[in-house]
């Protein structure tokens, strides 16, 4: 991605400040997905990397990231894996379970749809912490699939999930379209 790319790209994440609660600065990704033009360049930014990856499942991420992931696997022509909070996905599930700020939530995904061979992109819109996306990589890891890649728009560097996420990454690329 290109300088004018990321300028097009942040110029559409609106800043919320105390949503969801004080303190807490939310990045709305709605005007992007509401602009044709940007959500288009998006989409293929993230298909050129699943693609330069070798990525032959795509994994989004409930909710925000399901809407970025499902173009990026139309445009490259590569699958679609929902990653969904627990209780949503029909059929035999693996789950994991990970630490939020309070509390804790759980993900899983269809036991089915991933398997030893499977190089999966997982996508995302934001990295804050990296709980999340960590807990994605164990999820996929364990359904005997290769995270080859942890994509996102917009990764929060002074949060510091890329140092969280590092040590489980085990040198798979976390690629971060934008840093703020
Ligand atoms: P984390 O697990 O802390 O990296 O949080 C990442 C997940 O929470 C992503 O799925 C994001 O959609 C969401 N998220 C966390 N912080 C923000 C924020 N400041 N703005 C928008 N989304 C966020």
């Amino acid at each position: 991605t290109d300088d004018s790319t990321r300028e097009l790209l942040l110029s559409r994440i609106r800043d919320v400040t105390d949503y969801p609660k004080p303190g807490v600065m939310f990045k709305d990704i709605t005007p992007l997905l509401a602009d044709p033009k940007a959500f288009t360049v998006l989409t293929d930014a993230l298909a050129e990397l699943a693609v330069r990856h070798g990525a032959t499942k795509i994994v989004g991420l409930e909710a925000r990231g399901f809407i970025l992931a499902a173009p990026v696997a139309v445009r490259s022509g590569i699958g679609f894996i929902p990653v969904r909070k627990a209780g949503k996905l029909p059929g035999a599930t693996l789950s994991q379970t990970y630490d939020l700020e309070y509390g804790s939530a759980e993900m899983e995904v269809h036991a089915e749809d991933l398997r030893e061979g499977d190089r999966v992109i997982v996508i995302d819109d934001v990295l804050a912490t990296g709980g999340t996306a960590e807990a994605s990589v164990e999820l996929v890891r364990r359904a005997g699939a290769e995270v080859v890649a942890v994509a996102v728009l917009l990764e929060l560097g002074f949060l510091d999930g890329r140092a969280r996420l590092e040590p489980h990454l085990r040198g798979v690329p976390l690629e971060a379209l934008i840093k703020v």
